[in-house]
Order: C-alpha cells, then sequence, then structure tokens
C-alpha cells in the first residue's frame, strides 16, 4: 500500500454521517486534493478495491461496513474569480461546507444562492444531486466544474450541459459520471439579481417580514428560518433531511387519484406529468411521528425519516419500505429513496 499516503484503518464514520448510523470503513483518506487521488489510482492494491466519495455524509445511508476505502473530500477554500457577462464567477474547493459558502457569497453582497441556504454537506456535493430548495436548483447558478476522473487520471472541466442536472439528478450519479471526483466548482451569480419568491412559502414569510425590496442575505436569513422551524438539526436527531424524492406520475395517473382523493397535492411539469409531494402522501398513509424500533417519521415534517437512537441502517431501511408499501397500495405511486445506500 502506498507508504506517502496517511491511510486509517478499520475507521469508525459514525460521526461523518447525518443519520449518525454505526459504520466502518476498512481504509479512509482525507483527500485535499488531485494528488491524492492520483495516488491513490496508482496504487495496485488500492486502485482494486471498492471506493467511497464522501462529504459531509449527509446524503447517505450506511447499511453496513464499507469493505474498501473512503475518499473524504476535505479541500478548503473559496475565491471570486471576477466579473464575465454580467456574472460574477465564484469558486469553492469540494470539501467546504456548503452553508458557509452560501454565507461567505451573501457576506461579499453577492446574491443567487440565498434559497439554498442551511442545506448541510459540501460544496463538492452539491452538483451530484443538483441540490436545490425553495425554488432554486444548483443549476440555475451553477458555471462549472473540475473533477478527477478516477478511470483515465484526467483532471477535467465540465459545463453545465456536460453535468445534465435533472430533478435530484446529474451525470455523476450514472455510469458515465461514476468514476468522476469533483474538485471544485464554480458558480455564475447574476450581478442584477432578482428575488426568487417562486415558492409561495417564501414569499408569504418575506411579505409576513414586511420585505418589500428583500436583499439576499434577508432572505438567506427567512431560508434559515423557515428551514429550523421545519426540519430536525442533525446535531440534534439523526437524519438526511428528505428521504424520498417527489414522485413525478404521468398526467392520466393523477387525474384518477384526483377523482378519488380531490385534496391531492400535485404540481404540473411542463411535459404533462404531474410532480406529487412525497410528504403529503406519506402523512395521508398515517405514517407522520410513527416509528419502527429506532427509527421513525419525524413529526413535524413526513418527508424525513429520523434516527431516534440507536438505530442501525436496517433499521431506516425498514421503515422506508414500510411506507413505501402503504404508498404504493393507496396510491400505486413508487416511492423513490433520495440518500444513497451504502
Ligand atoms: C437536515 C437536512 C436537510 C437537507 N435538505 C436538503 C435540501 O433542501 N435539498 C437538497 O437537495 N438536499 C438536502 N439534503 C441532502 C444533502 O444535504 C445534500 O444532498 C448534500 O448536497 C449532500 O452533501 P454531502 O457533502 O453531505 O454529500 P454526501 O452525503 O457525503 O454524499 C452524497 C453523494 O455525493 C457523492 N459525493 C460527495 N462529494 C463528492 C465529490 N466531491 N465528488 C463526487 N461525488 C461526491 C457521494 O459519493 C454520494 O454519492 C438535506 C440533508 C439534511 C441532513
Amino acid at each position: 500500500m502506498h507508504a506517502d499516503l496517511p491511510i486509517s484503518h478499520d475507521f469508525s464514520l459514525a460521526s461523518l454521517n447525518t443519520f449518525r448510523i454505526p459504520a466502518r470503513a476498512r481504509h479512509y483518506l482525507r483527500v485535499t486534493g488531485a494528488a491524492q487521488l492520483d495516488a491513490v489510482r496508482r496504487d495496485p492494491l488500492l486502485a482494486g478495491l471498492p471506493r467511497l466519495v464522501l462529504g459531509g455524509g449527509s446524503n447517505m445511508l450506511f447499511t453496513r461496513d464499507f469493505d474498501g476505502i473512503v475518499l473524504h473530500m476535505a479541500g478548503l477554500g473559496k475565491e471570486v474569480l471576477g466579473e464575465r457577462d454580467g456574472r460574477v464567477l465564484v469558486r469553492a474547493q469540494a470539501g467546504e461546507n456548503w452553508h458557509g459558502f452560501v454565507q461567505w457569497t451573501l457576506a461579499q453582497g453577492l446574491g443567487g444562492l440565498e434559497n439554498l441556504s442551511l442545506i448541510p454537506g459540501t460544496v463538492g456535493a452539491a452538483p451530484i444531486q443538483n441540490v436545490g430548495a425553495y425554488g432554486t436548483e444548483t443549476k440555475d447558478v451553477f458555471h462549472s466544474l473540475t473533477a478527477y476522473d478516477m478511470a483515465s487520471g484526467e483532471v477535467r472541466t465540465l459545463d453545465a450541459a456536460a453535468c445534465r442536472f435533472g430533478y435530484r439528478d446529474s451525470i455523476f450519479k450514472h455510469a458515465q459520471g461514476r468514476e468522476l471526483v469533483v474538485l471544485d466548482v464554480t458558480f455564475a451569480l447574476p450581478v442584477a439579481w432578482q428575488p426568487n419568491l417562486r415558492y409561495a412559502e417564501l414569499a408569504k414569510a418575506v411579505e409576513e417580514a414586511g420585505l418589500a425590496q428583500p436583499t439576499p442575505q434577508e432572505i438567506g436569513r427567512i431560508v434559515e428560518a423557515i428551514r429550523r422551524r421545519k426540519l430536525p438539526d442533525p446535531l440534534d436527531i439523526g437524519n438526511a433531511g428528505s428521504f424520498f424524492k417527489n414522485p413525478v406520475i404521468p398526467g392520466e395517473h393523477c387525474t384518477r387519484l384526483l377523482a378519488e382523493f380531490p385534496n391531492l397535492v400535485h404540481h404540473t411539469q411542463p411535459d404533462g406529468s404531474e410532480k406529487l409531494a412525497a410528504g403529503w402522501l406519506i402523512d395521508q398513509c398515517g405514517w407522520k411521528g410513527r416509528a419502527l424500533g429506532a427509527a421513525g417519521v419525524y413529526p413535524k415534517q413526513a418527508l424525513v425519516l429520523v434516527n431516534l437512537g440507536g438505530a442501525l441502517g436496517a433499521d431506516v431501511v425498514r421503515l422506508a419500505r414500510a411506507i413505501q408499501a402503504d404508498v404504493k397500495a393507496r396510491y400505486g405511486v413508487e416511492l423513490e429513496p433520495e440518500p444513497v445506500f451504502i
């Protein structure tokens, strides 16, 4: 094994995932740049091991120990690159804390990321599932990223088209992107900033605060307040945020459901399909606040599964399966988990 790499063995991941599930990694390496990834790739022993790229562990569910090498992205640094075509380019290294980065941009007087305040995790992971909240997605403010290709050893630059962003989706979740490790991300923030208040709950909160012309910072603070009210802080209760994606179903299926369930929460998509609110479906099946063993459904938000204390990954999986079965039986809708199962 590569003598110069500070690799730890039989390493606990319990404090490195927000569900706080006890799991161990056979090998663990803190990665601060491409050189270490290159060394792993060239090492005959390490190169053959299963790999797991880890950021803040806020979108992961460990169902077992990881019998391979965990590459923990820890590179730090952020900079304003300058103005181009009416946008200010800002770049951050993959290991930067996402919310810290958002706050840093706001402190520079730059708007664009405020709706994404207080999302846990790292900058490098934001493009992976095209992180989104309150009507803004990563893709809306994304410029490009650099990634190390574990297959070829090249450092590649990818623009938004190459990342193939979708709803909680990108190339990195598919075969063509699985070997890419994000090193840094560049965002393009508008010089002529306008608030994005398309999300009704946010618009209402801004209005109630009496802000006729809110600043990006003010919106960021309001988003934080809403999120603190609705979502459990992983430091208090282990969780990975929304556990299921909002399902998208054909228009005809939605019409049939509406005949039986007139209150069904649905949003028509540009292609005529319908996006349903997974939290509403789970709530209607009576799961809000219920538990199965040490895993439970958060009482204030049915979309969030929580570790009530001492849960194993298997407990959370059992609860998730029970919820999926009930939603399928009642509505004929498949709920797809959002976190990555390891
Ligand atoms: C309380 C709470 C609220 C949340 N709210 C939201 C929300 O509003 N919107 C939302 O979209 N998500 C939300 N999430 C989910 C989570 O915060 C995001 O998915 C976040 O981007 C995950 O970042 P991370 O660094 O923790 O990634 P991890 O959980 O460590 O990794 C997630 C995935 O990304 C991969 N990955 C991580 N870093 C890299 C890298 N540098 N290169 C390549 N692959 C990488 C991992 O291999 C894994 O597949 C929430 C989570 C919690 C706990």
